[in-house]
């Protein structure tokens, strides 16, 4: 088993319940979990990391991906669309991938991440084509390191039927039911410090029947995992709730089972005060993804109002179609900022938007055994170096989010290293990256 030893961390933020920070500090993870903290602590036969000069860190938590979306970025007839006519174009390419794709793809993805500071991630998978499956991105995950929340999306009303997707995307609805279960029984992990848990995800509102998504939150229920979707992106998709459904989404969700402190819904940029307040009194859970959200010109989600009421909150990278980067640290600034620019300077500290980042997150994927470093919680860790040209002449290390390093230099999952000294531990970078651009090739030849 693993047992490792960080010492003299200059500062480490801890998340706990009293927001602790450290200086001078050392923390000992032994078998997964993070077993002591304190200033000099024996070494107990543990393998030591220096962090000295470094900022230590609970592992960043990503809420919202489409990984499978890594080998479509930039692509040029969808860089400058709204959401309705971006999806309109990138159906086509997505239509063509298969398992290989969406192995290689949640290999970029996860490794990317990774460098970035996340720890743990969830995923939205909602269209299997050509016989990609789950798993797929589970053994990706696996293979890099990262703890993994991968949810069975679906989509079931294509183009003929008044939807958004092509009909070639649109699975039946017993047979996405079926799959749900059979993904859940197989991989499903309920128990403290799993590695992967499942949740079930129609892809959104516009792209499921009312069936499907009350269908799912019931088999949710009886597995007892989460449920995740899409909602209130932007304005057309309020738009088409109120015609297609003759109310707002909040109201939606609610007379489908979709509030709960086991649903999580992504962007929910544009929730009214009524549903703020539905979302903090069921502690149903926000997927805040800044940079998606500005890409796709979505608008400014309120989280300072989510914040004031309750609401659970963590952050999303969102797919790299509509983010172009996996960069979750990024993310955290870009959260920080966008609260600033709807309301003052003083709307969002970098000390909250790193707490959204990590605690938030992981609350919102119900993971009360990680987005903390205190004994007992799982031991996922991110070490930042201070030494370089991005954190040089900051007066508050701490403030990440205002000067500091965008990449870590050690990231532990569970205890493991998955990068050390800058580098991805767990696979050959520049292989994932050779292998991605190989298939989005492929994809961009019409293969
Ligand atoms: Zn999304």
């Amino acid at each position: 088993m693993t047992h490792t030893l960080i010492r003299n961390a200059d500062h480490l933020v801890t998340m706990d319940a009293g927001r602790r920070e450290l200086r001078g500090a050392d923390l000992r993870l032994r078998d997964g979990v993070v077993a002591e903290i304190g200033a000099g602590l024996p070494l107990d036969g543990a393998e030591t990391l220096d962090a000295s000069g470094c900022l230590v860190t609970p592992g960043l938590v990503n809420t919202h991906h489409h990984l499978f979306q890594t080998l479509t970025r930039a692509v040029p007839a969808a860089q400058d669309a709204l959401l309705f006519g971006w999806l309109r174009a990138l159906y086509p390419i997505w239509a063509r991938m298969g398992p290989e794709h969406m192995r290689a793809s949640a290999r970029l993805g996860l490794a990317e991440l990774a460098l970035s500071g996340c720890t743990m991630s969830s995923d939205h998978l909602y269209l299997f084509p050509n016989g990609a499956r789950l798993e797929d991105t589970i053994e990706a995950a696996s293979e890099i390191g990262l703890r993994f929340h991968p949810t069975r999306g679906a989509m079931s009303i294509g183009e003929s039927a008044g939807g958004l997707p092509p009909d070639s995307l649109v699975e039946r609805e017993a047979a996405i039911l079926a799959d749900c279960e059979r993904v859940v029984d197989a991989f499903h992990d309920p128990s403290d410090g799993a590695m992967v848990r499942v949740g079930l995800a129609p892809c959104s509102p516009f792209s499921v029947s009312r069936e499907l998504m009350r269908d799912a939150a019931i088999l949710a229920r009886e597995k007892g995992v989460r449920l995740h979707t899409h909602l209130a992106e932007n304005d057309e998709d309020v738009a088409y709730s109120l015609a297609q459904f003759g109310c707002r989404p909040g109201q939606y969700a609610e007379e489908l089972g979709w509030t709960g402190d086991d649903v999580w819904h992504a962007h929910c940029v544009k929730l009214d005060g009524k549903e703020i307040d539905l979302f903090a009194r069921t502690r149903t859970g926000v997927a805040h993804c800044p940079c998606s959200n500005c890409r796709l010109g979505s608008g400014i989600a309120p989280v300072r109002a989510m914040r004031d009421a309750g609401v659970p909150v963590g952050l999303g990278v969102d797919g790299s179609a509509s983010n172009d980067a996996g960069d979750l640290v990024g993310e955290a600034r870009t959260a920080m900022l966008l609260q600033r620019v709807a309301r003052g300077a003083d709307a969002m500290s970098a000390r909250e938007a790193l707490e959204v980042a990590t605690l938030g997150g992981a609350g919102v994927l119900g993971r009360a055994d990680c987005g903390a470093l205190e004994v007992g919680r799982r031991a996922d860790v991110a070490v930042w170096d201070l030494s370089g040209l991005d954190a040089a002449g900051s007066w508050d290390p701490v403030a990440l989010l205002l000067a500091g390093p965008r990449r870590v230099r050690d990231l532990l999952v569970e205890g493991r290293r998955v990068v050390a000294d800058g580098q991805l531990a767990t696979a050959d970078a520049r292989e994932v990256a050779a292998e991605a651009n190989r298939l989005a090739r492929g994809l961009a030849n019409g293969e």
